[in-house]
C-alpha cells in the first residue's frame, strides 16, 4: 500500500485547530450528537493534524458532510470534522472527462464548476444539499436502468487513514481498495478529495403524469426498460401514481424549462408550502388523509419541460419528514409495493407521504445497495412529528423478505449480522476497516452497530 506520511502539527498547533463543540442534529431531526470538539480544517495538513491530535487525547473522530443522512452515520460523539472549507474544483482532465473535486463540495456548487468545462455528474438524486463525499459514503443514487448511484461514478480518492497517512486510491495506486473506497460509510478514513467521471453536459426532457396504480406496475419492467430515467410516486388511499419519465438529450437540444412563476408554484408553493400545511393537519386529523391525498394526487405531478441535468434531477424539499429506502431485486418491485399498499389497508394507517419507486443499474462495489443486480428502490416517508417507527418496522420486514438492503444513510433496524447475510462483500469490506482503521478511530454507535465494533 502506497502511502505518503504528511508533516503532522504538533500538540500546540492543532490545538488552535479544534473548538468546542456545538449539539448537532442530523435535518430529519431524528438524530444529534454533542461532540467535544470541533474541527474546520482548510487543508489536508490540518486533517492530517486533528487525526493525530485524536489519537493523542483518544477521542474518536467523525466527518460530517450536511447532516442529511436520516441514520446516525454521521453522528460525531468526539471530534466533529467539517469539510466545509475543503471544496471546489481541484483539477479537470478535459480528455478522460474526470474532475477532482474536494470532499466538503456540495452537489449544488458541481453544476457551476462543470459548466465551464462542459461537463456533468451522470446521474443524481432528488436533491442537490449533500456533500459529494457524505453523498458517495452512504451510496446515494438516483433513478434510471442504465445508471449507477454517485460512489460508481468515482474513479479515484484520496483519504487520511487513522495513522494520519494520505492515501491515494486509484487505478494505479491502491486500486484493489476502490470497492470498499468509494462507498465507505465514514469507517475507513476521512475523504479529502473525490475523482469524478463526468459526461458532456447534456439536457433533460422531463414528462410528468398522474396515471393508475395497477397500470404502472402491471407495466413496470418495461416502462424502466424504455425510458433513461422513470420513477414513480404513490400516494397511499389513492389509485394514482405520479410518473416521472426523464429522457436525456444533447446539451444544444431545444430548451423550455419551467418559467419560474410555474416552478415556484409546483417546486415550492405546492411541493413544498401546500404539502407543510396538509402534513399538519393530516396529523391533527389523521382521517383527513385519504382525502388529502386524493386532492394531492389530482394538483400535482401533470407537466412537461426540458431544461439543464441538474435542474431536472433535483428539487427543494423544506418540509421535513423521515425516510426508510429498501434496494430489492427490480424485478420484485411491483410485488413489493403491492404488498405495502396491503399493509397501509390492512392496519388502516393514514399516510400522508408518498411512497418514492427508483432504479438503479448493478455496480460492483462492496456495500453498495445495487452490488451484483439490477436494482429498484421502495422509499417510505413519515412527517416528521409522526411517529414513524411502526410503519418503518413492518415495511422493512416486507422488504427483507424480498431480499432488500437498507439504505444506509436512511432509516432502518438490521444490525451487522443481518446486513452481511445480505452483502457477499461483506467480510472484504471488514477486513479493509481492519487495515485502515483497526483501532476505531472513524466509528460511532451507527457504525458499531451495523459493521460491528
Ligand atoms: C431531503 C432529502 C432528500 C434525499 N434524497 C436522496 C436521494 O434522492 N437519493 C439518495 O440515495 N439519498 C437521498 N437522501 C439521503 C442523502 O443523500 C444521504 O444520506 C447522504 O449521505 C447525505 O449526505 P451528507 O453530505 O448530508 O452526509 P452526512 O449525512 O453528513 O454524512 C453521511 C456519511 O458520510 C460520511 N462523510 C461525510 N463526509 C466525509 C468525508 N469527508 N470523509 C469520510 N466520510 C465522510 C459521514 O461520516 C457519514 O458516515 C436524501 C436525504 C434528504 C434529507
Amino acid at each position: 500500500m502506497a502511502m505518503t506520511n504528511m508533516p503532522a502539527r504538533g500538540a500546540e498547533g492543532t490545538a488552535s485547530v479544534l473548538q468546542p463543540g456545538k449539539r448537532w442534529r442530523n435535518w430529519a431531526r431524528v438524530e444529534s450528537a454533542s461532540p467535544t470538539y470541533i474541527a474546520r480544517p482548510t487543508t489536508i495538513d490540518e486533517v492530517v493534524a486533528v487525526v493525530h491530535r485524536a489519537r493523542e487525547i483518544n477521542l474518536p473522530v467523525k466527518a460530517v458532510g450536511a447532516g442529511h443522512s436520516f441514520t446516525a452515520i454521521a453522528a460525531a460523539p468526539g471530534i466533529q470534522l467539517d469539510l466545509a472549507g475543503i471544496d471546489g474544483l481541484l483539477h479537470v482532465d478535459a480528455e478522460l472527462r474526470q474532475v477532482t473535486l474536494g470532499a466538503g463540495t456540495n452537489l449544488f456548487q458541481i453544476p457551476t464548476l462543470l459548466a465551464p468545462h462542459g461537463l456533468a455528474m451522470e446521474n443524481l438524486g432528488d436533491i442537490d444539499r449533500q456533500t459529494i463525499a457524505g453523498a458517495t459514503s452512504t451510496g446515494t443514487h438516483g433513478t434510471g436502468n442504465a445508471f449507477t448511484g454517485i460512489a460508481a461514478q468515482l474513479v479515484a480518492a484520496t483519504l487520511v487513514t487513522a495513522d494520519g497517512s494520505i492515501l491515494r486510491v486509484n487505478a494505479s495506486e491502491n486500486a484493489e481498495l476502490l470497492p470498499a473506497v468509494k462507498l465507505g460509510l465514514g469507517a475507513l478514513g476521512i475523504l479529502v478529495d473525490v475523482t469524478v467521471q463526468c459526461v458532456p453536459s447534456f439536457v433533460l426532457h422531463a414528462l410528468e403524469r398522474p396515471e393508475r396504480f395497477d397500470a404502472v406496475l402491471d407495466d413496470y419492467e418495461a416502462r424502466v426498460n424504455s425510458s433513461d430515467h422513470f420513477e414513480f410516486y404513490w400516494f397511499p388511499h389513492t389509485d394514482t401514481v405520479l410518473t416521472k419519465t426523464n429522457t436525456r438529450l444533447p446539451a444544444d437540444a431545444a430548451f423550455s424549462p419551467l418559467s419560474a412563476t410555474k416552478r415556484w408554484f409546483d417546486d415550492t408553493f405546492m411541493s413544498n408550502g401546500v404539502f407543510a400545511l396538509t402534513c399538519a393537519t393530516g396529523r391533527g386529523i389523521p382521517a383527513a388523509v385519504p382525502g388529502i391525498n386524493r386532492l394531492a394526487s389530482k394538483l400535482t405531478g401533470d407537466r412537461e419541460f426540458t431544461d439543464l441535468s441538474t435542474s431536472v434531477f433535483t428539487t427543494k424539499r423544506t418540509v421535513r419528514f423521515r425516510e426508510m429506502e429498501y434496494a430489492i431485486p427490480r424485478e420484485a418491485i411491483p410485488d413489493a409495493v403491492r404488498a405495502v399498499r396491503k399493509l397501509i389497508e390492512t392496519r388502516g394507517w393514514h399516510i400522508s407521504f408518498p411512497m418514492e419507486v427508483r432504479s438503479a443499474a448493478r455496480d460492483d462495489l462492496w456495500l453498495s445497495t445495487a452490488q451484483g443486480r439490477e436494482t429498484g428502490y421502495i422509499a417510505v416517508h413519515r412527517y416528521w412529528r409522526e411517529n414513524h417507527l411502526e410503519y418503518f418496522h413492518a415495511v422493512e420486514d416486507i422488504m427483507r423478505g424480498f431480499g432488500g438492503r437498507p439504505h444506509w444513510g436512511k432509516i432502518h433496524f438490521q444490525n451487522a449480522e443481518t446486513l452481511a447475510a445480505s452483502y457477499p462483500h461483506f467480510g472484504d469490506f471488514l477486513a479493509v476497516r481492519e487495515r485502515l482503521d483497526p483501532d476505531r478511530l472513524f466509528a460511532n454507535p451507527y457504525l458499531d452497530r451495523v459493521l460491528g465494533t
